[in-house]
């Protein structure tokens, strides 16, 4: 009781930010806020820092991942963690063992040439190196199916609590505050927007909440009405005696990651430590009903060496020098996984102010990175890197716990297998369907999945099955086939995926200038295409926006950014505004028609007047197809001719079946997402997420024809137009490509100098072309300029192009 009264006394009331947890995550992010400047920032972790997942890990921290924007996260924590003993004071107990991770196959080796384009462009050390240096640096491992590895030499491992406790003491050096023995017990909102954070030891007013509670988050998340769709998963390792060969040698083994052992070794002071990923039989901690106990701390799950022997035995075959060891520790605890592996770092959907810094399952590796790019987005409207594919409302209600659970087991037992581009597993799948799935899965289309949406790639016409590569593969002849129909004569495609809102009120079209830096369609029945953007005039969102009526809008997004556009539609609105905004994603369905074919295919569907006198491109009119009502708008994303049909979804069958019954005398096709990628490129058309990120302005993004500089303001205006000098710019580019098109994260060199990275890029079936965007320093973006891009470690010329590779004039759309 006096121990509580005299907590109370000192607990402060109010904290610009309160943090709940302090794991590696929390302390990370309290540092990182405290260097980009804001200390007043309360954390609170229930027991002692680092008691949860964070003291019990085996601290490694790889270079190597396959996303590019987590390998700058892994890079960072990377750059960070050699230095924060001398930066705080703290041991840390950093060993820069480097990494090996080996490759036992094609398929492997051709991931490792990906990620090591990756290392030029983030600048990060990594080499591929063959069996001699694989053997020098470790010669106790067996190389039996080994091909090569990737040697990174910037990374190694650490004493976890040691990170994070010197993160925690830098941070409370830098101002920040910790309070220990003391639980987050409730999270209310107040009237005025602040947060009222109620704990054992008082209650705390917050302008910023933050969900760093690792294990607990979904029970944190719960108390704010959202979720967090995290599974928390047992995971193994040992230590074993010390290993005789070791005693007497001076430099540490790098640690080795090994798909064969499905795991991770390395040496432990004299000793070996092995950790594996377990491919069947997985555990959950707790399961989400059943969520650890609030008491627990510090809590390791009974061993189960049976469950793990299989792996272990093969990491002794790999190290024959453990196998006499014995061992000496089990560790088996729990660590946050999220479903698509990714950390949840961002805003909670539908809250203001509330975040979320948690779902790391590699916390220690990415705790560094999370913590400061976080703070970034939390201080300063946007953070340095591509935020989108960490950001929590990339999962919506459909992750739920049972979707959760399987995708996170599939997660972690593939933690060592090498997935390649466009491989999707079906587990937790299929969970959100436009009504014409069935129908077009007969027809062959092999959906992906997008925000829960299946979504048709391709259509497999003959049964083939598409053989996963970097390089071009078995399906790029029947992408070509789907392109030349859309191209020759008229492709259907199913869309229903799109974010559709419906904006209306007698304020609604000046909301909408206020808040996009076009501007909206002045004519009823006009389509324009407008960008969201933060205060700091980074993008946010792109929509395309209908004008039905004077005070009626039909805004459509892509399926990813349901919610995220949803939060800055619904966040801008100010209370005076006279506006309403309902997401009607759901309601409607979407049936692409596109091909030069496709007026006169409508036309035997629809007594509306098709022709372009009276249905110009880029308007957008209610008509009936097959009976049907349906909002038809005359956009394209492929540049051909053809019509979005928006449909009330229970029509949406109805619409298809008439479509394809009467297309069959145009020779209709039905098409998917490959197809659209490539002849978007073949446009020059940039994508949300890919070219229009967070990390780049309109003017960097060479958007300026969707900047309508006459209005007086629009968010973001005065730092667009001020920010126009930084040294990035998106370029577009033909590529002299092989067999292997840029993808994204590929580096762009001059001469030996990386000088900036492909953001996306594709095969352009229409005009014969590899094409590629790239953000490049502005005196490298003249059309003409000559580079090179690195594709699978081979050198590959690339050229500026000054405009889109595919009918530069809009004349196939306009006709
Ligand atoms: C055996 C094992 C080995 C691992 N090895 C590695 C590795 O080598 N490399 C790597 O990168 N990762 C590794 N990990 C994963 C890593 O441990 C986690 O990803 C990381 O620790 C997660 O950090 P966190 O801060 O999100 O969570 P935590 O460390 O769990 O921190 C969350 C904190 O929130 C506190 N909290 C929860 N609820 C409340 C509340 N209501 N009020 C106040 N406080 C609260 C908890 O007490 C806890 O301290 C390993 C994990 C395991 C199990």
């Amino acid at each position: 009781m006096v121990y509580l009264f005299r907590s109370m006394k000192q607990m402060k009331t109010h904290a610009r930010v309160v943090i709940v947890g302090g794991g590696i995550m929390g302390a990370s992010l309290a540092y990182h806020l405290a260097l980009e400047g804001c200390t007043d920032t309360l954390l609170i972790e229930k027991n002692e820092l680092t008691s949860g997942s964070t003291w019990h890990a085996a601290g490694q921290c790889p270079s190597i991942t396959g996303s590019y924007n987590l390998a700058k996260i892994h890079a960072y924590s990377n750059q960070l963690y050699p230095r924060l003993e001398s930066l705080t004071g703290q041991y840390v107990s950093w060993h820069p063992a480097g990494g090996l991770r080996l490759a036992t196959n094609d398929v492997e080796l051709a991931w490792l040439k990906q990620i090591y384009g990756y290392s030029k462009s983030i600048g990060f050390n990594m080499e591929i190196v063959g069996l001699d240096v694989i053997k020098r640096l470790n010669p106790f491992l067996t190389t039996h199916n080994v091909l090569a590895a990737a040697w990174t030499t910037d990374d190694g491992h650490g004493d976890p609590s040691g990170l994070c406790n010197a993160m925690a003491k830098g941070a409370r050096d830098l101002g920040a505050t910790i309070v220990r023995r003391n639980r987050v017990v409730d999270i209310r909102s107040r009237p005025n927007g602040e947060w009222e954070v109620v704990t054992l030891q008082g209650t705390v007013i917050a302008e910023m909440v933050v969900n760093a509670a690792g294990c607990y988050a979904r029970q944190i998340a719960a108390m704010v009405g959202t979720q967090a769709p995290i599974t928390n998963m047992q995971h193994h390792y040992i230590v074993t005696h010390p290993v005789p060969e070791f005693a007497d040698r001076t430099i540490e083994i790098p640690v080795m990651r090994d798909s064969y052992t499905s795991g991770y070794f390395r040496q432990e002071q004299k000793s070996g430590l092995i950790g594996v990923y377990e491919h069947s039989d997985l555990r959950e901690a707790w399961t989400p009903s059943g969520m650890p106990a609030w008491e627990s701390a510090n809590e390791l799950f009974p061993d189960d060496l049976e469950r793990i022997s299989p792996y272990l035995e093969r990491a002794i075959e790999r190290m024959p020098i453990f196998g006499d060891a014995g061992i000496r520790r089990v560790i088996n605890g729990a660590i946050p996984h999220t479903p698509d592996g990714a950390p949840l770092l961002g805003p909670a959907a539908g809250l203001e102010n509330f975040w979320m810094c948690c779902g790391t399952s590699f916390g220690i590796a990415q705790g560094g990175g999370c913590g400061k790019y976080l703070a970034q987005w939390m201080l300063h409207g946007s953070a340095d890197i591509n935020m989108a594919e960490f950001d929590p409302r990339r999962f919506g209600p459909f992750a739920d716990e049972e979707y959760t659970r399987a995708k996170v087991f599939l997660d972690y037992r593939t933690t060592f297998t090498t997935r390649r581009p466009g491989e999707e597993e079906p587990d937790g799948r299929p969970q959100k369907m436009s009504p014409l799935y069935p129908t077009l899965l007969a027809r062959g289309a092999v959906h992906g999945e997008t925000f829960g949406w299946e979504r048709p790639k391709w259509f497999s016409l003959d049964g083939r099955i598409e053989d996963y590569s970097y390089r071009r593969n078995n399906v790029f002849e029947v992408v070509g086939d789907e392109v030349r129909a859309v191209h020759e004569r008229v492709g259907i495609l199913d869309l229903t995926g799109f974010a559709k809102y419906d904006i209306s009120g007698p304020d609604a079209e000046a909301y909408l200038n206020r808040i996009v830096a076009n501007r909206v369609p002045r004519k009823v029945g006009g389509i324009g295409l407008v960008h969201l953007l933060s205060p700091g005039g980074r993008i946010l969102g792109e929509m395309t926006v209908t004008r039905l009526a004077v005070d009626r809008f039909y805004a459509l997004s892509a399926a990813a950014a349901e919610l995220r556009d949803l939060d800055v539609l619904t966040q801008s609105l100010m209370p005076d505004e006279a506006v309403s905004v309902e997401n009607v994603t759901g309601r409607r369905g979407v049936i692409v028609v596109s091909g030069p074919r496709s007026r006169e295919l409508l036309a035997r569907l629809t007594g509306a007047d098709l022709s372009n006198e009276v249905f110009r491109w880029l308007t957008a009119r209610d008509i009936t197809v097959a009976g049907h009502p349906v909002r038809a708008l005359r956009v394209s994303y492929v540049g051909e001719l053809g019509w979005e049909l928006h449909a009330p979804v229970d029509s949406m069958t109805a619409i298809y079946e008439a479509i394809w019954a009467a297309g069959q005398a145009f020779g209709i096709a039905n098409y998917g997402l490959y197809a659209v990628n490539s002849m978007r490129m073949e446009k020059g058309y940039k994508a949300w997420a890919a070219e229009l990120t967070n990390e780049l302005t309109m003017l960097e993004a060479d958007m300026p024809r969707f900047i309508d500089l006459t209005k007086p303001d629009f968010v973001g205006k005065a730092a667009t137009l001020a920010q126009a000098a930084r040294p990035l710019k998106i370029v577009y580019l033909d590529v002299d490509a092989n067999d292997a098109d840029a993808r994204g994260g590929e580096p762009v060199l001059e001469g030996e100098q990386c000088i900036g990275v492909v953001t996306s890029g594709a095969y352009g079936h229409r005009v014969n072309k590899s094409l590629a965007f790239a953000c490049v320093p502005p005196h490298f973006a003249a059309p003409g300029r000559a580079f090179e891009i690195l594709i699978q470690g081979e050198r590959r010329a690339a050229t500026v192009l000054a405009a889109p590779a595919f009918d530069p004039d809009n004349s196939r759309m306009r006709v």
